[in-house]
């Protein structure tokens, strides 16, 4: 999955075969960048703050954002160093267009951004593109799934460590381990925890852990075999945020959430963003075309309830926004 991916996002135009909520509008950007300068607020302004994104895809969310902040909170506009981590050489092109930030810095990895100032990291269907592992009950015993010569093929193998899923699961049932994710969660919040700052993390997956199969492919929009072609079609998992809290608190960082995105943004004042634009449209198709991405991000049958926002904070700053009563 690891190498599929990395040649998927290196060689096509991941954007042909799906779409993401900061495609849909720019008021999810700038609700975000408006979320960055109120916890920037309450870490006490550090100047310079590192503004950090993983996986920025088209670079569209970014823009939105510092556009956004440069207009609500300038001082914050002016502290913000900006990092990207992204793997891709042509999606970098594409971000370079869309965040002309002179001084702005790529990196293949969280491992090279600096760590000399506090950071506020925003991660946006990041998660859900890191390589999963699965493993079957069968019997008494497990085994891993492997991929040989284009097939699944399963190996005896140890039970997850630590995993409470182990316990009593009935026969044949799979359970995905997101390592790389979890990996991720991890390096954040110890992070946030020694030099400062927030984590968001926005993805879809579960509250909860629980059992299945959620690897999939999708190839022009549609879903695929994952095993058809490597490279050429987009593979995601579901993001265990149980998991990926629990990664954050083992860390050193607090936790909030994780909260349905569609409660989080309504909070964060989308709708009356995303209002303001339709009003400001230029014709019926604008208007019609802001009315329907909010309720695409809000509403339950579109992203509001599947997809899920998790927050790993420095332990002594307040519930960030959004995540007041969750
Ligand atoms: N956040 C964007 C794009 C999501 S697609 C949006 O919401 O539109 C996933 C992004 O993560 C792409 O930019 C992809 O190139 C990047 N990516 C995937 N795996 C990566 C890895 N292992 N290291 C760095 N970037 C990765």
């Amino acid at each position: 999955m690891a190498r599929a991916n990395a040649a998927y996002y290196a060689g096509q135009d991941p954007f042909r075969d799906f779409t993401t909520a900061p495609e849909i509008t720019q008021a999810f950007g700038e609700v975000l960048g408006a979320w960055a300068g109120i916890v920037w607020q309450t870490m006490g302004k550090p100047d310079p703050v590192l503004l950090v994104e993983l996986g920025p895809g088209r670079g569209t969310l970014m823009r939105d954002a510092l556009r956004a902040v440069q207009k609500v909170l300038p001082p914050f506009r002016a502290a913000v160093q900006v990092h990207l981590v992204e793997a891709s050489p042509r999606l970098r092109e594409q971000q370079r267009t869309a965040v002309p930030e002179a001084a702005a810095a790529w990196h293949d990895s969280l491992d090279s951004v600096p760590r000399s100032a506090p950071a506020v990291i925003l991660a946006n269907e990041f998660l859900d593109a890191l390589p999963i592992r699965q493993f079957a009950r069968r019997g008494a015993g497990w085994t891993e799934r492997w991929v040989e010569k284009g097939r699944f093929v399963e190996r005896p193998a140890e039970a997850p460590a630590a995993d409470a899923r182990v316990e009593g699961a009935p026969d044949g049932s799979v359970l995905e381990v997101g390592q790389a994710a979890l990996a991720v969660a991890a390096q954040l919040g110890a992070r946030v925890a020694r030099e400062g700052g927030a984590a968001l993390l926005l993805d879809y997956g579960p509250s909860r852990s629980a059992p299945g199969e959620s690897l999939q492919a999708l190839r022009g929009g549609r879903p695929a075999d994952p095993l058809l072609d490597p490279g050429t079609a987009d593979l995601t998992a579901h993001v265990d945020f149980a998991a990926a809290a629990r990664a954050g608190v083992a860390a050193g960082a607090a936790v909030h959430g994780p909260a349905p995105q569609g409660s989080f943004l309504v909070r964060l004042g989308l709708m009356q963003r995303v209002f303001a634009l339709a009003r400001q449209a230029r014709d019926p198709a604008g208007t019609a075309a802001q009315v329907e991405a909010a309720r695409r991000l809000v509403e339950p049958t579109g992203m509001g309830s599947l997809f899920k926002v998790l927050a790993l904070c420095h332990p002594s700053l307040p519930s960030p926004p959004g995540f007041e009563d969750a």
